[in-house]
């Protein structure tokens, strides 16, 4: 098929998600068809370096010989079965190496396919067992930080709070409690940054104490509120969040779909503050972005409390088709193995300091606002007037202006709102790394001298 035809019949019939379809069909996007290395390739032979890790997904890079080769053994052997009933052996030796690798203490994983139901199992479980430990309690309340994002299932899009992705929905979700994020862009007035740190560390505790025999868990994205735009929470605020939850028998539910797999310089973002969650729901680079998979990990405790003869009603009902999924775990078994092979994690180190020396060339631009940083995950918001902090109009589409512009030099990247991001591959090499900064420091002069 042509690169035309392929056009005509995408903007017939495929509904891309996240995106305005009037807008997008006008946008002529790149049609991809292959992809080596750090790059994708479109039906033109036109060549992006994908700025984004393909949504935040992809660790190793495309075709990342050693995953391939593991796909293809596995296909060999079976490429789905059911966890129904049944085991499956990729399934169980990717469960042993999470374990090993997840703080210790998570001992029960528990599959699905995605980044929410990684999430939804974690709340469904925590609600389950309040209601079946030794002492059953009916909690029926979930604790959420404001701009947080947990995936788009009605479940997950309760505990979210992002207005422009969530609002249609609100007649529709349960109630949840909500405190204040501890990294907003725009600080209330009458606070500085210290201020609002004390006030929301407060409120934290104010709201968990006013609430405990009620809430079944605390659900938290640890360190950095990605999809809120790379919010990055003050060093000490997670384990704050572990103590307080703990005093009042609050399960901590930690989501590290974006932030998991190396992004925020350990491989799990928990390590950094030496938290052990009762959950942690991980997806989205668990298989190195190559297949959907997804893993809710959980302590005995909670394992133990689901235990009894069939008829107790104990038993977790929950499932997803494709759980378990043997290409999907031989995947994330052969990408797991990378990270030592390759040395990603000092990879990791290495770029996030040339990323902060990077991001130092823009700093004093007239129109970039906060720069904000953690690891490999980098947010850089776009201001109408650096002085006044004041936005540009959403008309204007500010962020995605940039991004057409990046895409012409090469580089493919997604921005969120007016927030430009730089979410590069775990294993992306520096070379590239600054290459990615030099196409997109470039697209936002472009854009933005261009303007006035
Ligand atoms: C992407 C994301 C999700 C949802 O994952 P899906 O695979 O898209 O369902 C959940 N939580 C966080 C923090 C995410 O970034």
């Amino acid at each position: 098929m042509t690169s035309a035809l392929l056009r005509d019949l995408d903007n017939a019939h495929v509904w891309h998600p996240f995106c305005q379809m009037r807008e997008f069909v006008a946008d002529d996007a790149p049609i991809i068809t292959s992809a080596k290395g750090f790059e994708l390739i479109d039906t033109d032979g036109r060549r992006y370096l994908d700025g984004v890790s393909s949504l935040w997904c992809n660790v190793h890079g495309h075709r990342v010989p050693e995953i391939d080769l593991a796909l293809r053994e596995q296909l060999d052997r079976v490429s789905h079965s059911t966890l129904l009933g049944l085991s499956n052996v990729p399934s169980i030796e990717l469960a042993a190496d999470l374990v090993r690798r997840a703080p210790t203490g998570l001992t029960r994983v528990y599959y699905s396919d995605d980044g929410a139901t990684a999430v939804e199992v974690a709340l469904k479980l925590a609600y389950q067992f309040h209601r079946q430990k030794p002492q059953p309690e009916s909690r029926d309340l979930f604790v959420g930080i404001s701009a947080a994002y947990h995936g788009d299932t009605v479940g997950t899009v309760s505990l979210g709070n992002i207005d422009v992705f969530h609002r249609s929905y609100e007649r529709l979700l349960f109630p949840t409690l909500r405190v204040p994020c501890p990294a907003v862009t725009q600080l209330p007035p009458s606070f500085d940054a210290a201020s609002w740190q004390q006030h929301c560390l407060d409120e934290l505790e104010r709201t968990l104490a006013a609430n405990a025999g009620r809430v079944a868990a605390f659900v938290i994205e640890p360190l950095v509120q990605a999809a809120a735009g790379i919010l990055v929470h003050p060093t000490g605020y997670l384990r704050r969040v572990r103590e307080l939850t703990q005093r009042h028998g609050i399960l901590l539910i930690a989501d590290e779909v974006a932030v998991g797999f190396g992004r925020t310089g350990t491989l799990f973002a928990c390590e950094q503050e030496e938290v052990v969650p009762d959950f942690l729901c991980l997806s989205k680079g668990i298989t190195g972005g190559y297949l959907p998979l997804a893993a809710t990990l959980t302590t005995d405790a909670v394992y133990e409390a689901f235990l009894g003869d069939a008829a107790s009603g104990r038993t977790f009902f929950h499932g997803h088709t494709y759980t378990g999924n043997p290409l999907g775990c031989a995947a994330a078994l052969a990408s797991l193995k990378l990270f030592e092979t390759n040395r990603v994690l000092d990879n990791v180190a290495e770029c996030s300091a040339l990323l902060t020396q990077r991001l130092e060339e823009i700093r004093d631009s007239p129109n970039v606002g906060q720069i904000r940083q953690k690891g490999i995950l980098v947010g850089i918001q776009l201001v109408a007037d650096k002085a006044t902090q004041q936005t540009f109009a959403p008309e204007q589409r500010i962020g995605h202006q940039v991004t057409l512009a990046a895409r012409r030099r090469g580089l493919f990247t997604r921005p969120l709102g007016d927030v430009l991001t730089i979410v590069p591959a775990p294993a992306m090499p520096p070379e590239l790394v600054n290459r990615v900064c030099d196409r997109l420091f470039e697209s936002l002069l472009d854009v933005l001298i261009h303007r006035t």
